[in-house]
């Protein structure tokens, strides 16, 4: 039990085939208590229905800093603490670079980026009260190589501007004993990629990835654990890749 007593807050988990739920399927199953943020028509409290009764669903946009403060004291109101936040929210458009209206830019930033500040300001004052607590952002192997096979420029912007951030908070909070890391998951089999992608498209892919294959949701909810848990407790500022050596 790797998770035992920790209260893991998960942005963007509550669609059933996601890198979010996934994680939270595998870190309840390590003990701890998850509270699911997402979207009304995502159904944040079914999808934590299913994890069991202890668990939370909560409604909120990770861009709504309102909403997400709500959301955070409804969380420590049932839990008292929050110990790990996974900052997972993310959308996604393939464009080309003269294609991304001003709509499409503060759209995708304002997921990926503006809701991984959000969400870590709204939880920060409760961490910095317990002396511990451990944030996780979910980046993006586009953020590295220079264009997504999905995202367009704009998402490869928001996921850098991600590592930057993360590494910011990283320096700026360790000796409040909070440590921040980031999480660069190559292609891996979810909603996001649903329909986008033929399966011939998908085998010629998996050909150029040294392991063989695409990812699946439980090699990023692996690695959350071990950023989440003590097993990486002299890690921060740092950005593990979660690709089959895509980058290699
Ligand atoms: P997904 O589309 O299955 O899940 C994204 C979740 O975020 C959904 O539940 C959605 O409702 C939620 N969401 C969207 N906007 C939100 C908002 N404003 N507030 C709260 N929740 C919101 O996608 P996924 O593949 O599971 O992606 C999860 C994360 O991993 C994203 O940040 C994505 O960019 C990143 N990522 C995915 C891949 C991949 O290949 N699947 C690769 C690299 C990075």
């Amino acid at each position: 039990m790797l998770l035992a007593d920790k209260v893991v807050l998960i942005t963007g988990g509550a669609g059933l085939n996601g890198l979010g739920f996934a994680t939270a399927l595998q870190m309840a199953s390590h003990g701890a208590r998850v509270a699911i943020m997402d979207l009304e028509g995502a159904k944040p409290a079914e999808a934590a229905k299913q994890l069991g009764d202890e668990h939370l669903g909560v409604v909120a946009s990770v861009t709504d800093k309102t909403a997400v403060d709500n959301a955070v004291q409804q969380i420590l109101a049932k839990f008292g603490r929050i110990d790990i936040l996974v900052n997972n929210a993310g959308i996604t458009q393939p464009r080309k670079t003269v294609d991304i209206s001003a709509a499409d830019y503060d759209a995708v930033l304002d997921v990926s980026l503006r809701g991984t500040l959000l969400c870590s300001q709204a939880v920060i004052p409760a961490m910095e009260r317990q002396g511990s607590g451990s944030i996780i952002c979910i980046s993006s192997v586009s953020a590295q190589r220079g264009g997504g096979i999905l995202g367009g420029p704009h998402y490869s912007a928001a996921k850098a501007g991600v590592l930057g951030l993360a590494r910011a908070m990283a320096r700026e909070l360790g000796t409040a004993g909070i440590r921040v890391n980031c999480i660069t998951p190559g292609l891996i089999g979810t909603d996001i990629i649903k329909g986008k992608l033929t399966e011939d498209r998908k085998a010629e892919i998996a050909e150029t990835i040294p392991l063989g294959r695409l990812g699946h949701p439980n090699d990023i909810a692996g690695a959350c654990i071990f950023l989440g848990s003590e097993l990486s407790a002299y890690c921060t500022g740092v950005t593990l890749d979660v690709n089959g050596g895509m980058l290699i």
